[in-house]
């Protein structure tokens, strides 16, 4: 027996591919408003959108019919025949959202065309209309949608946590305001402004989202074929992030994901990258004719294919390798002069110390099963030839260091300490330690530096990281457990990399009332102080709650390398000063702290004669 399903059950299932969270309900309603041509628009919410979410927009605004047509499924104003879904410009055609949310909260609709007296308003709740009147309102449309997911609990308890809702949310808001930067937008959050956008141009627009500092480091792309127009911004090499972030593509001013154009990007800037910062930003607006391109595979939207995708992908390539050859003319000096030690400064006009030509492998995957335990077992042991002399390759053709050298004859006096765990004698080499900061010492091409610290967390941070991967690690039980209280989200926040943290050593068990005892600590890492490292840790994982497993961990290794590698500026034994240099280099990436700053500075011998020219 087959029988069509009644219409509010139909709206509810394809509620559930159009409407998943707030964030998309969201995105729907703007979309609405921007297609009704507004140029102001106000988002509100209560509880992340979970109790409220409105949208207020000063558009085009619907008559009493039209505002009733607008909740049935496939009404829409935006296509009639099927020719137009091959040239669409506006956000919407299938008529499927106010449908889809009216199916699953209670909606508010009030709206009025500017030659109209009265406005229309509509109530429905999980798709039945419980009032239509006339009445007074402003010129425009406001969507107030409550209780999203009332009638559908498992979608309800599905929802994650308001901090996780509203970061999706404005993400969504970002995607739509950078595209329009001509609309004026504003959020409250629980009454609290969270953005209050001006209408301006794109790059005033792109500051005001993502924070002034970005303005230097954008630079223009910019170019115009016959297939595609590409304008926007990339940013500049060294202001790479370690984690996915401000990455953008918009076509037609309709947001989208593509791994393919973004690999197009990402091969302009191979060899410009700090290693450790495989992700630049990137606001990408690519123009073309609209049925040049498919919007309708995804529910959302946000998946589009192009045609002539590959000749897309040529351009944007050679568009952007062109836009930082450019701005590789004027040289900006990624390696900051912040460690060098108190001998001469090097003065403004000399030309900068050859930066380490650094070659990275941006898909590198330290969870790859070959590559890890290749790696790693590199550190563990011996320094490996090839760190050696891939560090070297970029500053001198030889050095005065040979690894393969036969290890120095005589032992330290001091026991080994705990923090090097090293079981090889380190090669006899001329060092020099500077106030506990720096170490010094010749090699063929001149002097290098070492910034102790950000050495010591560059080998801890590949440490943990490694060790987050492989066998769980010893614990060292505390004598005296330190319990710490932490805010309800913050140990539903730690909750999350609870087995990471055992499995690198840390015995943390819960002790009721959002307070966690340390009990133990990695029996292989110097011992830090749990309470502050944890605070540090929680404000890392809140900057991107929704992160990939990997992601957090990598979080986790560099504040737990920052924590043990520690503050103080003691001066090395001898041994461990050899110790340190030997792990560096041993590192898969010596030449940065986990941070991206760099660990050392080569001073060339053509730069100290210089010094000595006058
Ligand atoms: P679609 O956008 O795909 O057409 P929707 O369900 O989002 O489908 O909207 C249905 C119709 O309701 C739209 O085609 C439009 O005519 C009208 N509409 C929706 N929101 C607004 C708004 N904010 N202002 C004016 N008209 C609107
Ligand atoms: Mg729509």
């Amino acid at each position: 027996m087959i029988q069509l399903l009644p219409d509010h059950i139909a709206n509810q299932i394809a509620a559930g591919e159009v409407v998943q969270r707030p964030a998309s309900a969201l995105k729907e309603l703007l979309e609405n408003a921007v297609d009704a041509g507004a140029t102001a628009i106000t988002v509100a919410l209560t509880d992340a959108g979970r109790t409220l979410l409105q949208v207020v927009d000063n558009g085009c605004g619907m008559n009493a019919a039209d505002a009733r047509m607008a909740f049935e499924r496939h009404a829409t104003s935006k296509i009639v025949r099927m020719d137009d879904l091959n040239a669409i410009s506006t956000f919407g055609f299938r008529g499927e959202a106010l449908a889809s949310i009216a199916a699953v909260a209670d909606v508010e609709l009030k709206t009025r065309r500017a030659d109209d007296e009265a406005g229309t308003y509509i109530r429905i709740s999980a798709s039945e209309v419980t009032a239509q009147e006339a009445a007074a309102c402003a010129e425009g449309t406001s969507v107030a949608v409550r209780n999203l997911f009332f009638n559908v609990p498992a979608r309800r308890r599905f929802l994650k946590s308001d901090s996780v809702e509203l970061k999706h949310i404005v993400m969504e808001l970002q995607r739509v305001a950078l595209c329009y930067p001509a609309i004026s937008f504003r959020l409250l959050h629980n009454s609290n402004e969270l953005y209050n956008l001006p209408a301006t141009h794109l790059r005033q627009r792109i500051l005001s989202l993502m924070g002034k500092d970005i303005n230097q480091r954008l630079i223009d792309v910019m170019v115009d074929t016959a297939v595609v127009q590409i304008k926007g911004f990339v940013g500049k090499p060294a202001s790479a992030k370690r984690t996915a972030g401000d990455q953008y593509f918009f076509v037609n001013n309709r947001f989208f994901r593509s791994p393919y154009f973004q690999k197009a990007i990402f091969n302009a800037y191979q060899q410009l990258l700090p290693p450790d910062r495989a992700y630049p930003s990137f606001f990408i607006y690519f123009e073309l004719p609209p049925d040049r391109i498919d919007v309708n595979i995804h529910p959302a939207k946000i998946e589009i294919k192009f045609e002539d995708e590959q000749v897309i992908f040529q351009i944007l390539h050679a568009a952007v390798r062109e836009a930082l050859g450019k701005f590789a003319v004027v040289p900006s000096i990624d390696f900051d002069t912040e460690g060098a030690p108190a001998i001469p400064v090097i003065r403004k006009n000399d030309p900068p110390a050859t930066p380490p030509q650094v070659r990275i492998d941006p898909f590198f995957n330290p969870f790859e099963e070959e590559k890890k335990t290749a790696a790693f077992r590199q550190a563990a042991n011996k320094p490996p030839v090839k760190n050696w002399q891939r560090l070297y390759d970029g500053l001198t053709q030889n050095t005065d260091f040979d690894p393969d050298a036969p290890a120095g004859a005589s032992l330290p006096d001091s026991p080994e300490p705990e923090s090097l765990p090293i079981n090889y004698a380190p090669p006899e080499r001329p060092l020099m330690q500077l106030r506990g900061k720096y170490l010094l010492t010749p090699i063929k091409s001149g002097l290098m530096l070492i910034d102790c610290r950000r050495a010591q967390q560059r080998i801890l941070y590949e440490r943990f990281l490694h060790n987050l991967t492989t066998s769980v690690q010893e614990t060292q039980k505390e004598i005296f457990p330190q319990t710490v209280t932490l805010s309800p989200v913050d140990y539903a926040l730690l909750e999350t990399v609870a087995d990471d943290l055992k499995q690198i050593g840390y015995d943390i068990r819960p002790f009721g009332n959002n307070t966690v005892v340390v009990n133990g600590q990695p029996a292989s890492a110097p011992a830090i102080d749990a309470a502050q490292w944890i605070e540090e840790l929680l404000a890392a994982l809140h900057e991107n709650p929704d992160d990939l497993k990997r992601q957090r961990q990598e979080k986790l290794a560099v504040s737990l390398a920052k924590a043990a590698a520690g503050n103080s500026h003691e001066s090395l034994t001898s041994f461990e000063a050899q110790a340190l240099i030997d792990n560096l280099f041993a590192c898969r990436e010596p030449s940065l702290s986990p941070e991206g700053k760099p660990t050392l500075q080569i001073i060339s011998i053509e730069e100290i004669d210089r010094r000595f020219l006058k």
